[in-house]
């Protein structure tokens, strides 16, 4: 997509930073500028200022500065044309672009409407849920059970879908609007319309937010031991469970200070992580973690740690975000694989063994190259020559998936010499008439 500068020009000259910064970051009037705590660096006192008059942002702490485009880039970890976007889409400005035909336009349009209409639909529902959670002593004995502060449980919208089939009736002035059905919430049973519910009921709920802040989803918990224990919403316009990180939006600030984002297994995870001193922690939905996920992930960071319950599944999960990862593995970037120990969950660990222990759990975890070999080795008798081709045989599609680089390098040596290989003997094995060989002999 390319857009004219002349826009970007007339798109500046109408939205206003302030009110951009101001999504995310609270700002005080002081003299001609507005300040406030840097969002890009931690510190306790303001030295993040904002200009009305030059329509830009600077911190005095770290340097930091720009426009409205590149806040949202730098900060909501949009791409260049998605804020661009979003800031037209709030001045009510089309976005020029001479490679798309009217009519995709017009669908691209209809599709940002309904996106934003589904939003609405469940930041309503998101409201209720918080109202339903302060009535319910059950719902707030579950939380504080998991020493779930009111301050957090804040920060991240908690909230509580009651029992009975249609609270949610009580929300919207129309139970069998379309939209109730299209954003998950409500479920239209096979009979027919009159078989209407909610999806949600008498669960603990999460509200899964998009990097902008806005409602796209709920996970729910259930508050004792029902099945299923975990109910996320359905796929729909605006939710993705292979795209989308829980916890993301509100933990991003909490990632650059901490220099790194913690990826657990679930929601609960993140929310009592918060609690316990890592707000840098997000979690995937129920889904594996995909190479989108991780993609996503690394807007905001260089350092990511994927943690892992210590049990079967747990392993079988890092080899999933292993597969995810390695097309992301760049030289510049740490990537790692932490293991608890197999009865704990993070919550567990900490509150067993204390913050300073999971830290230096933390700051012991698995680098993805250590990890690619042992996943590769797995099974594998390194004593034989069979046990040696079979690991080979599994390091091929995993070292094939890294980008070109030092670490790419580096791995191929020591695949090799755990195959008793040498090195270009491996690389042409693996890269058949490919890859930096030696000159060719004259074709036959
Ligand atoms: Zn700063």
């Amino acid at each position: 997509m390319t857009i004219p500068q002349s826009f970007i020009q007339e798109l500046l000259a109408r939205v206003d930073v302030v009110d951009i910064v101001g999504r995310y970051v609270q700002l005080k009037k002081g003299g001609a500028n507005f300040m406030g705590l840097c969002p890009f660096h931690g510190e306790k006192s303001p030295s993040f200022s904002v200009s009305p008059a030059k329509q830009f942002y600077h911190c005095f702490g770290c340097g930091k500065n720009g426009n409205a485009i590149s806040f949202l880039m730098d900060h909501a970890g949009m791409g260049f044309v998605e804020a661009v976007q979003d800031l037209a889409q709030g001045v009510g400005l089309q976005v020029p672009d001479d490679d798309i035909s009217p009519q995709e336009r017009e669908r691209a349009a209809a599709a940002r409407q309904k996106q934003a209409t589904l939003s609405d639909v469940l930041e309503k529902a998101a409201d209720a849920y918080r109202r339903h959670l302060r009535e319910s002593q059950r719902a707030i004995g579950y939380f504080k059970g998991r020493g779930v502060s009111g301050a957090v449980a804040k920060r991240y919208g908690l909230g509580y879908a009651p029992e009975g089939w249609r609270s949610l009736a009580s929300v919207f002035p129309r139970y069998d609007d379309p939209l109730l059905e299209e954003s998950g919430l409500v479920i239209v049973g096979e009979e027919g319309q009159d078989k209407r519910y909610d999806r949600f009921r008498d669960r603990v709920m999460f509200p899964i937010r998009n990097v902008k802040g806005e409602c796209i989803g709920f996970g729910g918990r259930v508050l004792g031991d029902d099945k299923p224990k975990y109910l996320n919403s359905p796929e729909t316009p605006v939710f993705h469970k292979g795209r989308e990180l829980y916890g993301l939006f509100e933990a991003r600030t909490a990632i650059r200070e901490h220099g790194y984002a913690l990826v657990t297994e679930g929601y609960m995870d993140v929310v009592a992580l918060a609690q316990l001193g890592f707000p840098n922690a997000v979690a995937t939905l129920g889904t594996a973690c995909t190479p989108e996920h991780v993609h996503k992930l690394l807007r905001f960071t260089d350092a990511v740690v994927f943690s892992f319950d210590g049990d079967n599944a747990g392993r079988r999960a890092a080899r999933k975000a292993l597969d995810g990862a390695l097309p992301h593995a760049t030289d510049t970037r740490s990537i790692k694989f932490l293991f608890l120990p197999a009865e704990h969950d993070p919550d567990s660990f900490i509150r067993a063994n204390g913050t300073d222990a999971f830290a230096q759990h933390v700051g012991n975890a698995v680098p993805l190259s250590r990890f690619l070999v042992e996943s590769a080795s797995e099974g594998c008798d390194l004593t034989t020559a069979e046990g040696r081709a079979h690991m080979a045989s599994n390091a091929r599609p995993l070292w094939t998936a890294l980008p070109d680089g030092v670490l790419k390098r580096q791995l191929l040596g020591e695949l090799a010499e755990l195959t008793q290989l040498n090195a270009r003997d491996l690389s042409e094995l693996w890269n058949p008439g490919g890859g930096a060989r030696e000159p060719a002999r004259a074709p036959a």
